[in-house]
């Protein structure tokens, strides 16, 4: 069997799917995509598609060695995402060519369901009890949100408690037995995430994402020590070698997207190294079906697991939902909180490849918003 094309989809709302084809006439699909960048990571693709083209599908670890080293040049949003969705499709391949479920060439399930969390308030927090108790009554457990808008790079006394009120309200609304995560998105300076991890630790976050941009990683183990609640990050981290430090600084949680950090199988190698520390694995996936799928499929096979973000309703989305691409959504359907053991081969999707082709045809352009401080320099999204 050999790899006899590798096709790219660049879908609503902002996402771009590839398509790798054998011609024993096996499909597997990929999600490889920055946002914001979807272009750039399409072009990335053409260029490794051409080792791919009249190659085994079957040496996925082979090919990922050659992907991500063999162009010298290598890591980074872009190589690592291109890598990522090839990855993806070549995994996809692998089970349909043995028949089985992605997690069960990984070692096999170990739990049954995948617990999830749901996004509320958006970029810039408002109606935050409304959005939490609607997602209790759908059954979630846990949800996760900004708390702020644009932060100051020192907040006011004001500022932080906003952000504390905002929690607060999701909180109450939770009980004590339900879980809310703070995405901090790499807006806080290192001095407004030492003002914010403390003022919130009494409302039990399960986590405090992103609280420091990637570049200022070598501050996060004096983040980790500064307050009780466990500190994640990883999505601007693409590799096992990005994780290692931010490990050695003490993350709680690491939060590879498994569309930008190499794919299954680094996601799965990342695992790995988290639990050498004692550390949990929470996938970022703010993305697609396939994504979420592969996504899945990791957190299936992986103790070390905590948690998946999904992006039904998710703020970004507008219009195209996760599911509007799959001929059946009942796989990735949301149940108590959690979705259910993926069981067809591969990822255990199936991907509507006439909506893909349609979408495709007209595409996006998705970038995210450029924000401002009050005196007009810039400000982080
Ligand atoms: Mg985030």
């Amino acid at each position: 069997m050999k790899i006899d094309r590798v096709e790219t989809f660049l879908v609503p709302p902002r996402w771009l799917f590839c398509r790798v084809s054998t011609d024993d006439g096996l499909v597997g699909w990929g999600e490889p995509v920055v946002e914001g960048r979807a272009e750039v990571v399409r072009a990335a693709v053409d260029v490794l598609a051409e080792y791919l083209v009249g190659e085994d599908p079957l040496r996925v670890e082979h090919h990922w060695q050659v992907l991500t080293k063999g162009g010298f040049y290598r890591g980074g949003p872009v190589l690592s995402s291109a890598v990522a969705g090839l990855d993806q499709a070549l995994w996809d391949i692998a089970g349909k060519a043995y028949g089985a479920p992605v997690h069960a060439l990984l070692g096999g399930p170990v739990r049954d369901r995948v617990r999830v969390y749901a996004w509320v308030g958006g970029d810039d927090p408002a109606e935050i009890a409304e959005g939490v108790a609607a997602h209790v009554e759908a059954g979630m457990t846990a949800v996760k949100m900004n708390a702020s808008g644009r932060l100051a790079p020192v907040p006011t006394l004001a500022d932080v408690e906003d952000v504390v009120r905002r929690l607060a309200a999701a909180r109450e609304v939770l009980g004590p037995h339900r879980d809310v995560a703070l995405d901090l998105h790499g807006r806080a300076t290192y001095p407004a995430a030492r003002l914010i991890l403390p003022a919130v630790a009494a409302l039990h976050p399960l986590l405090v994402e992103e609280p420091l941009v990637p570049e200022h990683g070598h501050r996060l183990a004096e983040l980790v020590a500064c307050a009780p609640v466990p500190v994640a990050t990883g999505e601007r981290l693409y590799g096992r070698a990005d994780f290692l430090p931010a490990l050695q600084a003490g993350v709680s949680v690491v939060q590879p997207d498994p569309s930008h950090a190499g794919g299954i199988s680094e996601v799965r190698r990342i695992a790995a190294l988290a639990e050498t520390h004692g550390a949990l694995l929470a996938p970022h996936c703010p993305l697609g079906p396939v994504s979420l799928a592969a996504s899945l499929q990791v957190a299936l096979a992986t103790p070390n697991f905590l948690i998946q973000e999904q992006s039904i309703g998710i703020h970004y989305n507008g219009g195209t939902e996760l599911l509007d691409y799959l001929v059946d959504p009942a796989p990735l359907r949301i149940v108590d909180g959690h979705i259910g053991r993926l069981e067809a081969p591969g990822l255990g999707i199936d991907v509507d490849e006439e909506a893909v082709r349609r979408a495709d045809r007209a595409g996006h352009a998705w970038r995210n918003p450029v924000w401002r401080q009050d005196d007009g320099s810039f400000a982080e999204w």
